[in-house]
């Protein structure tokens, strides 16, 4: 078990750091602008803009996401169909959301988890493959990991799905929202490994 958790720990530290960006390859100042600047520089742009794609090409030109073109394109007096925007935007969140799941799954991957368990003598009698991640893993409760299981509660504490959480569960009402706003503040409001519906 411990030539194990070595492995894991190897495999753990074998990540690359991000590459440096180097200054000279900074992209175009237009797409380095404040929202101020890309307002004022936009108003000449639109008298000049004969397309009808104008939030790709808003997006394109000030390398900006969906939200920001639609607000500041809004903001110049550019008429937004609202369901295309409602489209656009839920279909953003969910893309989002799955990225976060990716990653979240991710981390849980990668987390040196048997050097915890390097003195439990039953860990490896508990062990088996996450439901979740896949990896093989002492288990918790429904058969998660307990980088997994762990990530369900705060997913849990943020739905306010007090009854089901472990740590929730006993709290006053004032106890549990200050818990959720704490695990917000650190983790974020996103869910991490429940899919959202
Ligand atoms: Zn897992």
């Amino acid at each position: 078990m411990l030539q194990f958790g070595r492995k894991i720990q190897e495999y753990g530290n074998g990540q690359t750091g991000m590459a440096k960006k180097s200054k000279q390859n900074l992209p175009p100042r237009r797409k380095r602008m404040k929202r101020s600047q890309r307002l004022e520089s936009a108003k000449s742009w639109l008298e000049t803009y004969e397309g009808n794609k104008v939030v790709k090409a808003y997006r394109k030109r000030y390398g900006v996401n969906f939200e920001c073109a639609f607000t500041e394109l809004e903001m110049l007096g550019v008429p937004i169909d609202p369901d295309y925007k409602e489209r656009v935007l839920e279909s953003v969140a969910a893309q989002e959301a799955a990225k976060r799941q990716k990653r979240a799954r991710e981390r849980a991957r990668r987390a040196d988890v048997w050097l915890e368990y390097a003195d439990d003598e039953t860990a490896l009698e508990r062990a088996g493959e996450c439901v979740s991640c896949d990896m093989f893993r002492p288990l918790e409760d429904l058969g998660l990991c307990p980088g997994c299981a762990a990530m369900l509660e705060r997913d849990l504490i943020r739905q306010r799905d007090w009854e089901y959480s472990g740590t929730a569960f006993l709290l006053s009402d004032e106890a549990r929202e200050e818990l959720r706003r704490k695990i917000v503040a650190e983790y974020g409001e996103g869910l991490e490994l429940i899919d959202p519906v």
